[in-house]
């Protein structure tokens, strides 16, 4: 039985599959290729996107969707997440899309199951179906070709499960990563890493910007977010009218990661990103259901 907890879960060949399938979706309706399907969502985290574009995927491919309250479930009164899933995976799921606070808590679960378990973000571990949709955002944009390309990815590196995806399938793809962060938001790492982002703006085709994981601090780590978003906020002033592409995974802290102008500026690929999400998660419960 085979699960998506992470990126090298996929080798490169079944991602180009998939990026591919994902760009057809883009373009054409889909058909009901999952019908008769059913798939169980549990998100023991906060969610916007990620939550509702797997469930809009599914639907679409003609899949049926549970959505397991969390604060209405049995771990509320004190189950184990591996008796919730034992349960969970007795109704026959073919699959099942977890998001959890703690990093390991899929790969924990497909011990429990003969679904495939899809992880939907596992504390500051990873995010593989965000880092897949932001190569496919890269990929379209960049005409296939990310070798040399460079991308600075900014804010709290440590703390972010999407920048941990990002780095493996981004490297694989060629790019060249330089991490920009306060030092106590940079990983151990061998990448190249600064905390002047103003230093390095004029050597990068590509932005990805983090949000302030704040939920994953135990004490407040910057002086004011005020003091933060003045180093490394993407502003007009810092990208100018270079040729260059920002991304973000979302829920943006406008004015803190990214300035309100240039979230309308055809440069920012949040949006663009929401829309491909639904694609590629169309494409990877193809590829693990069929
Ligand atoms: N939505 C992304 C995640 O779940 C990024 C974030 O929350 O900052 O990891």
């Amino acid at each position: 039985m085979r699960h998506l907890i992470q990126t090298t879960d996929l080798d490169t060949d079944e991602i180009n599959e998939i990026l591919k399938k994902a760009n057809a979706y883009l373009k054409e309706e889909a058909t009901h290729t999952l019908k008769g399907k059913m798939a169980v969502t549990i998100f023991f985290e906060n969610s916007t996107r990620t939550l509702s574009s797997f469930e809009i995927a599914l639907k679409k491919l003609g899949a049926s969707v549970v959505r397991l309250d969390v604060s209405k479930s049995s771990t509320a009164k004190g189950e184990s997440i591996s008796d919730t899933a034992a349960n969970l995976n007795a109704m026959k799921p073919n699959a099942i899309i977890i998001r959890h606070k703690n990093a390991g808590a899929g790969e924990h679960l497909a011990k429990y199951v003969s679904c495939p378990i899809i992880n939907g973000g596992d504390g500051a571990h990873a995010h593989p179906t965000q880092a897949l949709l932001d190569l496919l955002t890269l990929k379209n944009h960049f005409k296939n070709n990310l070798k040399g390309k460079k991308i600075a990815i900014i804010g709290d590196i440590k703390n972010s499960r999407v920048a941990n995806s990002n780095i493996e399938l981004l490297k694989r793809y060629g790019m060249e990563i330089i991490l920009v962060a306060p030092p106590h938001f940079l990983p151990q790492t061998r990448l190249k890493t600064t905390s002047n982002l103003r230093s390095i703006i004029n050597e990068v085709n590509a932005i990805m910007s983090l949000r302030t994981q704040t939920e994953r601090h135990d004490t407040q780590t910057y002086g004011s977010l005020k003091d933060y978003a003045y180093d490394f906020c993407i502003t007009k002033e810092l990208i100018k009218d270079k040729d260059i592409i920002i991304l973000h995974p979302g829920p943006v802290h406008r004015n803190v990661d990214i300035e309100d102008e240039i979230l309308k500026d055809p440069r920012c690929k949040v949006l663009e990103q929401v829309t491909n999400g639904v694609a590629v998660r169309m494409a990877v419960m193809e590829h693990f259901l069929l």
